[in-house]
């Protein structure tokens, strides 16, 4: 049996990881500040004997004994993470230096959740983990994409210089069950908005692209990551190839909805990145054919399912 610290773990992405490593027969103590997550996330975890939660802030140190992390702890919706930027990057910086520091002391192996968002509005396409990005240091959305690329710096200078075991995913736009309705995030608000008979908001022209990932095809990528060679650290890309403008998103979830709902056009955000596709070559070959499993039609079923019994 391992011991597992999962920070962010009542969060979307935090929540099913704690309960796939649980049922894998692990002991997991789950670590947050509940910014963006929430006990209601877990609590059918609760009663299990080997899950602990812990009320605590990544940006304060944090002992514990444990053989493996999974650094999750970081607001992702642009809502979210934009609503007090400088909270952002320290939770991003100051929680990696915290987890990696941990990790160093106990010798824990660490895994960092990275971002699709190191790569910004990319100008190559599909992208490679070997491309660097096309970020603004200064814009809306630096706190979390200069706050993740920092944190891969510590997690490879930690490694480099203390020999600390680390992992890192570079994870492309998920969704799935136990996204807040309130996450701002575009495939919980199109459903949101589906269903409750509301307008679509679609910001900018609508052509602009993303891949869309089901969460139980990352938490597979995460877990095969965390327990890939020795030596292999990544960073590694886990998303889903399949590419499709905001405009075919919302078409699709109107008609698995059976919405009314009008698609109506509001300003595109700074800096939204205008195209975003995974290259997955790297995640099959060295994470045993590793690859995402449901598709988007399948994922949104799922998911409009959850949503219409939370909303
Ligand atoms: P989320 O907002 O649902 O979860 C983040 C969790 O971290 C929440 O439970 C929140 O309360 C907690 N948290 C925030 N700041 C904290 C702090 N200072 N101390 C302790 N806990 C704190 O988001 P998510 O979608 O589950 O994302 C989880 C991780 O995966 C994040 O690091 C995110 O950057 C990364 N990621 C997610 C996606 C995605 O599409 N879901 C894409 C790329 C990267
Ligand atoms: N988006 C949209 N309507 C919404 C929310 C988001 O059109 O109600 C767009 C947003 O401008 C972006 C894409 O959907 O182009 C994905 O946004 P999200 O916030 O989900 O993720 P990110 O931009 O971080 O990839």
């Amino acid at each position: 049996m391992k011991r597992i610290l999962v920070t962010g773990g009542a969060g979307f992405v935090g929540s099913h990881l704690c309960e796939r490593l649980l049922n894998e027969g692990n002991e997991v103590i789950c670590l947050d500040n509940y910014f963006t997550g929430s006990k209601r996330n877990i609590e059918h975890l609760m009663d299990h004997h080997f899950f602990e939660l812990v009320r605590h802030d990544v940006t304060n140190p944090y002992m514990i004994e444990v053989d493996e992390i999974y650094n999750l702890a970081c607001p992702a919706s642009p809502v979210h993470y934009q609503y007090n930027p400088i909270k952002t990057i320290k939770t991003s910086v100051m929680g990696a230096i915290n987890m990696l520091g941990l990790a160093k002391r106990v010798k824990a192996k660490i895994l960092q959740a990275s971002t699709s968002e190191v790569y910004g509005d990319p100008k190559v396409h599909p992208q490679p983990e070997s491309y660097w990005g096309h970020v603004n240091p200064i814009g809306s959305r630096s706190c979390y994409d200069e706050g993740k690329r920092c944190a891969e710096t510590l997690f490879m200078d930690y490694k480099n210089q203390n020999d600390v075991d680390i992992k890192i995913v570079r994870i492309f736009n998920t969704y799935g069950p136990r996204m807040n309705p309130q996450d701002g995030r575009v495939v919980s608000n199109f459903i949101v908005q589906a269903l409750r008979g509301e307008d679509i908001t679609v910001f900018g022209d609508g052509t602009q692209t993303r891949s869309f990932q089901y969460v139980d095809d990352l938490i597979e990528g995460m877990i095969r990551m965390m327990n890939s060679e020795q030596g292999f650290w990544g960073p590694v890309n886990i998303g889903n190839p399949g590419e499709f403008t905001m405009v075919e998103l919302a078409k699709k979830i109107l008609q698995l909805t059976n919405s009314k709902s009008k698609l109506v056009f509001q300003p595109l955000p700074q800096d939204d990145p205008m195209q975003r596709r995974p290259d997955i070559s790297l995640a099959k070959e060295k994470l045993g054919g590793w690859t995402p499993k449901i598709q988007l039609e399948e994922g949104l079923l799922k998911t409009i399912e959850y949503f219409e019994k939370v909303i």
